[in-house]
């Protein structure tokens, strides 16, 4: 059940190790507030305000994602050409494949492989594995066809491609609403389509029956054969894709012109006013940026502890 929190609490996810230690020392948890805007005054932040509540603070740290920073900033009076621009997503797609014998998805670490063989070409494979509801969702078809895939799904492995992104989108607010817009380019189709050719070679080594990859126009492959896959021409729109990874749309860097806050995390001409999540990621890691968000959230955390000392 990892996928969907943890049933022996082993996740060491923030409200388990950072709110305890913070609310230790002193921090005051606030949950449930939405923030409206940064109140800014002489150039300096000075605190946020929701609809109920105004908190005065010197320093504000933004982490609203990448998908709701940049809002939150322009609200605030933030101006900058990088604003909600440059949004990466790391491109993503699932196929699945049917053994004969049970593979019990559900058991076990879901994300516990991956392959790395085309990392070079900005491809990655990753393991995923969920519950048969996560699965349900997931699983392509309705009806008749939905309900033998399902009545399978002891028996179905699946694994995901991830492509570092050839392409940019961006975030803005149309009317009070989130608009996103990102194209998939055609590189990262065929990338995809790469990354799902190399899987299935995998898969039949290890003894698959059937292999559905989410392109248009590729039939379910069977009897070992990849060939519908490897002459695919692939074009962005025949590729049923995901994203899980927005990144970049405050990015940093040292130009004020390219980015949105500075090396420290600092927004440009906004002093005490920093972001520290994913909007922040200056481009596409390659990889599932958790990590590097929390090691930039902790980076920025021993600096303003230095200031503040
Ligand atoms: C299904 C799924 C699977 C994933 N799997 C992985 C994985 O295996 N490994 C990995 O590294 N990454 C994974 N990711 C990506 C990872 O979860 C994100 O990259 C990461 O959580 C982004 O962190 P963040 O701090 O930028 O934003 P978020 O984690 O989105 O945090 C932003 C927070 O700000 C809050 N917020 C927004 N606006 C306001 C406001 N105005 N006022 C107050 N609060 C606000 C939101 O409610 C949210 O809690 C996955 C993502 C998804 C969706």
């Amino acid at each position: 059940m990892c996928a969907f929190g943890c049933p022996t609490g082993a996740k060491q996810h923030a409200a388990a190790s950072w709110l305890p230690r913070a609310e230790a020392a002193g921090a005051r948890v606030i949950t449930g507030v939405k923030v409206r805007r940064v109140l800014v005054r002489g150039g300096r932040a000075r605190g946020v305000r929701a609809r109920d509540l105004t908190v005065e603070a010197p320093i504000v740290v933004v982490a609203c994602g990448a998908l709701l920073t940049p809002g939150l900033l322009r609200r605030s009076g933030v101006r900058s050409p990088a604003l909600g621009r440059h949004l990466t997503i790391h491109p993503a797609s699932a196929a699945r494949a049917r053994f004969d014998e049970p593979i019990d998805p559900w058991d076990g670490v879901p994300q516990s492989y991956f392959v790395d063989a085309l990392a070079g070409d900005g491809i990655l494979l990753e393991g995923i594995a969920g519950p048969p509801d996560q699965a349900a969702l997931a699983t392509p078809g309705t009806g008749p066809l939905h309900r033998e895939r399902m009545l399978a799904v002891r028996s179905t492995a699946s694994f995901g491609v991830m492509v570092a992104d050839s392409a940019t989108g961006s975030v803005r607010e149309v009317g009070g609403r989130l608009l996103v817009r990102y194209d998939l380019h055609p590189d990262d189709a065929e990338r995809l389509r790469r990354g799902f050719a190399l899987l299935a070679d995998i898969w039949w080594a290890v003894g698959a029956r059937e292999i559905v990859v989410p392109l248009e126009g590729v039939p379910v492959l069977r009897d070992g054969d990849s060939t519908p896959l490897q002459r695919a021409r692939v074009r962005p729109r025949d590729v049923r894709a995901m994203a899980f990874h927005p990144l970049g749309t405050a990015r940093a860097g040292a130009d004020p012109a390219r980015a949105v806050v500075d090396p420290d995390l600092q927004v440009h001409g906004g002093r005490g006013l920093y972001v520290a999540d994913g909007s922040a990621v200056p481009s596409s890691p390659q990889v599932n940026p958790q990590v590097t968000i929390m090691a930039l959230a902790v980076r920025l955390g021993r600096t303003l502890a230095r200031m503040a000392a």
